[in-house]
């Protein structure tokens, strides 16, 4: 027999073991499954709720962006769920439905032991990720859930949540957002009060992580200004690309880099791609109409909002646009990390949260690999793309713990003080 078949034989059994997701090279696909995998903001609980939806469903006429066979696929690592509880309707019970999303999560990861667990730190990502599970985090998204009381945001902690968007396109008692800052009728505080410069402090202390996505370019600033840890932006792409008030400044993403923080882009195309967001913007007021028609449809008849079936009219109009190439992702990715550096960039996707408006080839979690191989024929090294992928949020993750064991062993210093006796 001769030798040469014995020596091609381990490379050809790792070529063959190794799925290879269309369109991604043997290389590409090497370095995407060496690297813990991070994404930071995905809407699936709320399919948990009020779908009844099951993670570890494998139908594949499925539109859903996340399932543990699609993570698999993705080799998705560490998904950070949103609790993200919708202002409107949900007023007088906001914390109501954050413990009832928090509740959903953590039922999918009883249901699927095997293939997913609750995740609450960077050593538990990294258990979840030698025991080939999903490590499954929760951030809540938007400080309204905390009803301005600081005991609820200890709880939400406690349960496991470790970051909070301090604002969702809401502005809240304590943080102005970008959603509704040129809006009269909403009042204002410019930017973050005393109590939500308290809020970043105790968060600071507790070890949950400051996301600045969503915020008004002042309670951002404010935030930058306060803050003790690094910050991330759980989801949110560049404004130099993309004219969304949503978006940030290459202002803001300097200033994260100098916080040591990082931007996690999003996938959603009305931030990635300005003919995308122009299209939607002048849509807008008819997808308003539709939606308003649907409620009063259903009050009329008395029946509870489905938001299924919003959904359902939402991704009907965002089907009429044409879907970005993978390109305009890829830009935004490649912007931050020219503007702020390959350390302060990582991916946020917002799937299951954007009416399916993801750019052409990522239609699930399934497709990550192939971001890594667009970054490696853009030049990226393997090191750099894995920073990208995850190393980069693990690393503010860690620092985020650090000071959290730092403010809670040293002495208790007088904000941090008054901190505690605030409601
Ligand atoms: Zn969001």
């Amino acid at each position: 027999m001769n030798i040469r078949p014995l020596l091609v034989l381990p490379f050809l059994s790792s070529l063959l073991l190794a799925q290879l997701t269309p369109g991604v090279s043997a290389k590409a696909q090497a370095i995407h499954d060496s690297a813990i995998v991070v994404d930071t903001h995905a809407d699936t609980p709320q399919r948990f709720l009020d779908e009844n939806f099951d993670i570890g469903s494998t139908d594949p006429n499925d539109i859903g962006h996340i399932s543990l066979d699609k993570a698999k696929r993705g080799n998705l690592g560490a998904e950070f769920f949103s609790i993200w509880v919708e202002p409107e309707t949900n007023q007088g019970r906001y914390a109501k439905h954050t413990f009832d999303l928090i509740d959903s999560v953590y039922e999918q990861a009883a249901r699927h032991p095997d293939r997913m667990m609750m995740a609450f730190s960077v050593a538990d990502i990294e258990r979840a990720h030698k025991e080939h599970k999903l490590a499954a985090l929760m951030g809540i998204e938007g400080g309204h859930s905390i009803e301005a009381d600081m005991h609820l945001l200890r709880d939400y902690y406690r349960l496991g949540v470790r970051y909070m968007t301090l604002s969702w396109s809401n502005t809240n008692e304590w943080a102005d957002s970008s959603g509704d800052i040129n809006d009269e009728k909403v009042q204002h505080h410019n930017g973050l009060t005393d109590f939500g410069k308290q809020v970043v402090l105790e968060m600071n202390r507790l070890g949950m992580m400051v996301d600045i996505s969503h915020v008004a370019d002042k309670t951002f600033y404010d935030t930058i200004a306060t803050t003790k840890a690094p910050v991330i932006a759980s989801h949110s792409s560049a404004r130099a690309l993309v004219n969304a008030p949503r978006d940030m400044t290459d202002d803001m993403l300097r200033a994260v880099a100098k916080n040591g923080g990082v931007v996690q882009v999003n996938f959603f195309n009305a931030f990635i791609d300005e003919d995308f967001r122009k299209a939607a913007e002048a849509q807008s007021k008819d997808v308003a109409a539709a939606r308003q028609q649907f409620i009063e449809k259903s009050k009329a008849e008395g029946k509870p909002i489905n938001y299924i079936e919003l959904d359902r009219i939402e991704r009907e109009w965002m089907a009429k646009i044409p879907r970005p190439p993978l390109k305009s992702l890829i830009d935004h990715i490649d912007h931050i990390a020219k503007v702020a550096g390959v350390d302060h960039v990582g991916l946020g996707s917002d799937f299951d949260g954007v009416s399916g408006a993801t750019p052409q080839g990522i239609d699930s979690a399934a497709d990550l690999p192939k971001i890594t191989q667009a970054l490696l024929d853009r030049g990226y090294s393997a090191t750099d793309i894995k920073k990208i992928l995850g190393g980069n949020l693990l690393r503010v993750f860690r620092q985020v713990e650090q000071v959290s064991e730092a403010m809670r062993s040293g002495p208790i210093d007088t904000v941090d003080g008054a901190a505690r006796e605030v409601k």
